[in-house]
């Protein structure tokens, strides 16, 4: 497929390093607001050319492009992708509002092209596992999941997450629409009512939430906690899924390294279960890639981006109000 990238981003040098180890794939043009990064990016990432205008990158026959800009361009620049006749893989938040998100998913139902959101957390072999298991009973009926996505935000990161709203900044935006697609991954679940607390513990700037814990109401009422955080040196992410039969016990996958420990607790013993390291982006642009030549679905469509948006920004209206929020 012949790549445009939209963004000259950390997760875009990422994302350049999976993409390469996939067969068939052209990196053609980067698009960045500056004409020396966006030189630089194409010159370090093997592109064959950096531009400032996206019109310009889209006039390249392009098949497909991932957009890892801040999140407040993520609308305008998947509208003027599928009107060029370009597949979408866009990074999360996939918009600002709901109604931008729905706008999103229905041009590339009208254009007939495939739009996927990253949220790579679905390609962890530990999460597929957990999923598998959950869905075959292997735990009983859930009732709980406790999720603990808090960690520090590495240095290089301390941008406009921390000081620009306007660009979709806060831990919220940033993390807990990981943890919702994951939780509505591994339930086969909507997720109905959340009630969030938020903090602000001096990293975030201009009235952004650092820190976040989050109480959501699944279908059949289940019951998920979940944490995120930007100040939390040295942790460990944890994931629980509480069963009547049993429960099942991840450390390490909320990241971007794709290996983690799980075990299955049941009838009183812990059994640990092997889980094989891999590559969560090449894992997700594989499938997209796929999905693209009609074979299947990404692991997470622009639908499932709508959906993590939605318990996301209820989440943020019920820190502001202190009250449940139902989610659209
Ligand atoms: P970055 O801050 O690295 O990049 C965002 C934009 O900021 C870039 O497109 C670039 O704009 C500009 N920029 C980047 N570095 C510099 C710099 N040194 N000086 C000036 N401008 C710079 O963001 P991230 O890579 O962290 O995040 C980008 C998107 O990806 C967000 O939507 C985020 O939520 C998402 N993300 C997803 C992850 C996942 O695993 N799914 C992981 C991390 C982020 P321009 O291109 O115009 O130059």
């Amino acid at each position: 497929m012949r790549w445009g990238f939209i963004g000259a981003s950390n997760i875009a040098e990422r994302v350049a390093a999976s993409l390469r180890k996939l067969p068939g794939q052209a990196f053609v043009g980067v698009c960045s607001r500056s004409a020396e990064r966006a030189a630089q990016f194409a010159r370090d990432q093997g592109f064959e050319a950096g531009h400032t205008e996206l019109s310009a990158l889209l006039a390249q026959g392009l098949d497909a492009v991932y957009i890892s800009s801040t999140n407040e361009q993520h609308h305008d620049q998947t509208l003027a992708a599928l009107a060029a006749g370009c597949h979408v893989m866009c990074e999360k938040p996939i918009a600002m509002s709901l109604a931008d998100a729905a706008g999103m998913v229905e041009a590339a139902r009208r254009a007939g092209k495939v739009l996927a959101t990253n949220h790579h957390l679905r390609a962890q072999a530990t999460h597929q596992a957990m999923r598998r298991m959950i869905a075959e009973g292997k735990i009983g009926r859930v009732h709980g999941v406790q999720v603990s996505h808090a960690v520090y935000l590495p240095p290089h990161l301390q941008g406009w997450r921390l000081s620009a709203p306007e660009a979709g900044g806060g831990v919220v935006l940033d993390i807990l629409v990981h943890d919702a697609d994951l939780l509505r991954f591994l339930l086969g679940r909507e997720a109905r009512r959340i009630t969030t607390v938020t903090q602000r513990n001096g990293m975030a700037q201009g009235g952004l939430e650092d820190g976040a814990m989050n109480l959501i109401e699944f279908d059949d009422g289940i019951l998920a906690q979940t944490h995120e955080s930007f100040v939390a040196r040295d942790a460990m992410t944890r994931l629980h899924v509480l069963g009547t039969e049993g429960s099942l016990y991840a450390e390490g996958s909320l990241s971007q390294a794709g290996e983690a420990t799980l075990s299955w607790r049941h009838d009183g013993q812990v059994e640990p279960l092997p889980m094989p390291k891999v590559d969560l982006y090449e894992v997700g642009f594989d499938a997209f890639v796929r999905a693209c030549a009609g074979d299947g679905q990404p692991l997470a469509t622009g639908v499932d981006g709508e959906r993590s948006m939605a318990i996301a920004l209820a989440g943020l209206a019920s820190a502001a109000s202190g009250q449940a929020r139902l989610i659209d």
